[in-house]
């Protein structure tokens, strides 16, 4: 499978060259040249198949001959054999026609681990098959970084390095990234705010003798791959709801638009999927983008669900490059005027084609918590601040059809004790593999913001490494 970018600038010979590079050239983002395209017949097949075998078959065709099929299903399996569900995203019923999927029970709780966990084992795949190293770098305000130290610890052929804001993460959230104990792990906490730490990464990147020396790399949400491995739990829910016979709906969380893009991708290579629901909080951009074709950037306010807290939604460039029938003038021309005005003008043609198809809701705070405690009330159910936006909007269509919708529930809610606490009056308990996290030892370096001090602390412990 050959790839192209969004810009219309550059391509890619096949899905290890998309893995490694993240984002292309032309400042574009990867998408394969053609939509593989499965069956009926062929989903039919993979009912009933266990989670590994089922996400190996989906994703076998964007991957192509750039990996092994063998490999590829070896992979799978060790990538979601470490989760605490043995069905590794299970459906919960919550109400006729209502559903949530469970994406929270990797490594570090939240939805990010579906991909990350096999991102990283795909990224020392290829390096070794390459004889190369890399350093990925990274910075997080929360969930990313977690998932991704997560991912590549022991990992032999990359190095990692999260830059978080000191003192400016959940305590769950830091002891996530700072207890893990591997010697290609390294956790800098800089004095400044999560804007710095990613100002400093994106330096880094900047910085071309250093960017080559140590070999630097990203995982961030524009990375194909993660979409990729993102489409078969959408599968996994709609054939064991009836698909491909029956149309289900899918209410989704949304920051940065991957996760919603994947079901995108999963509706676009044939599983039948009547709509997709967006679901914001206050920073509700793509809310107003469905609403009123307004795609305009305001400032970012802080919300009860911190991982939706985003303005501009980096994916979303792939699903505009698809409503312009792959147009990438066209996309290039309106991402740049989004880059220099904050509104991104996209014509009526487009903007209805995405209505046909998406709709937005949004939660603020209040309606937050007050959705998190009626629905504890009325099921028993515990969902987190994200997942609850998904399953709120789900619950404002449902009883409209008969088609039922799968909301997507991203985060564990043992993740975001205080808001919990503060809807339900319970703290949700961590999971046993978990329990003793406020134990475990923390290992960080404390840094000054400041690149120099960045880069050097990054060179010495690459060099370490690779002695
Ligand atoms: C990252 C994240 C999201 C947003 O997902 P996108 O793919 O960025 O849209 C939602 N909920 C949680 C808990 C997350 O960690």
């Amino acid at each position: 499978m050959r790839y192209i970018s969004t810009r219309g600038q550059a391509s890619a010979p096949d899905f290890a060259a998309v893995l490694l590079a993240g984002l292309a050239e032309d400042g574009g983002l990867f998408m394969p040249a053609s939509w593989p395209q499965f069956s009926a017949g062929d989903f039919r097949a993979m009912r009933g198949l266990p989670y590994a075998e089922l996400a190996a078959r989906v994703m076998q065709p964007f991957i192509g001959p750039a990996i092994p099929y063998e490999t590829l299903r070896r992979l799978c399996h060790e990538s979601y054999a470490g989760f605490g569900h043995p069905a590794v995203a299970p459906l919960v019923q919550l109400d006729t026609n209502l559903w949530t999927q469970e994406l929270f029970h990797g490594p570090t709780l939240a939805f990010k681990d579906m991909a990350m966990q096999l991102l990283g084992r795909l990224f020392d795949h290829v390096l070794n098959a390459r004889g190369e190293h890399v350093t990925i770098v990274g910075a997080t305000s929360g969930d990313t970084g977690s998932a991704a130290i997560e991912a590549c610890a022991n990992r032999d052929r990359v190095n990692i390095v999260i830059l978080h804001p000191h003192g400016r993460t959940s305590e769950v959230q830091r002891r996530q990234m700072t207890t893990v104990q591997a010697p290609n792990v390294s956790n800098i906490a800089v004095d400044g705010t999560f804007d710095d730490c990613q100002d400093l990464v994106k330096a880094m990147f900047a910085d071309a003798p250093f960017r080559q020396e140590m070999h630097l790399s990203a995982v961030n949400s524009i990375n194909w791959a993660r979409i990729t491995a993102q489409i078969p739990y959408y599968v996994a829910a709609a054939l064991a709801l009836g698909g491909p016979d029956r149309d289900v709906t899918f209410s989704v969380p949304t920051g940065n638009f991957g996760n919603v893009l994947a079901a995108w991708a999963a509706r676009r290579i044939g599983l039948p999927v009547a709509r997709l629901i967006v679901g914001a909080n206050r920073n509700d951009i793509l809310a107003r983008f469905l609403d009123t074709n307004d795609m305009s950037m305001r400032p970012v306010e802080p919300s009860l669900s911190p991982s939706m807290d985003i303005q501009v939604s980096s994916n979303f460039e792939r699903l505009l490059f698809e409503l312009v029938d792959r147009d990438s003038v066209t996309t290039a021309a309106a991402m740049r005027e989004f880059r220099t005005t904050g509104k991104m003008p996209i014509k009526d043609p487009a903007w209805q084609n995405a209505c046909a198809l998406f709709q937005g809701f949004r939660l603020d705070d209040a309606q937050t918590l007050d959705e998190i405690r009626a629905l504890h009330a009325r099921t028993g159910y515990l969902a987190d601040p994200h997942s609850i936006i998904g399953i709120a909007a789900a619950r404002a269509q449902v009883g409209a059809s008969e088609i039922p919708i799968i909301a997507m529930a991203t985060a564990h809610p043992a993740k975001f004790p205080d808001a919990m606490r503060q809807a339900t009056g319970i703290t949700p308990a961590l999971p046993p593999r978990l329990a003793d996290l406020y134990q475990r030892d923390e290992h960080y370096t404390v840094l000054p913001n400041d690149l120099a001090a960045v880069q050097s602390h990054t060179r010495a412990f690459a060099r370490r490494n690779a002695a």
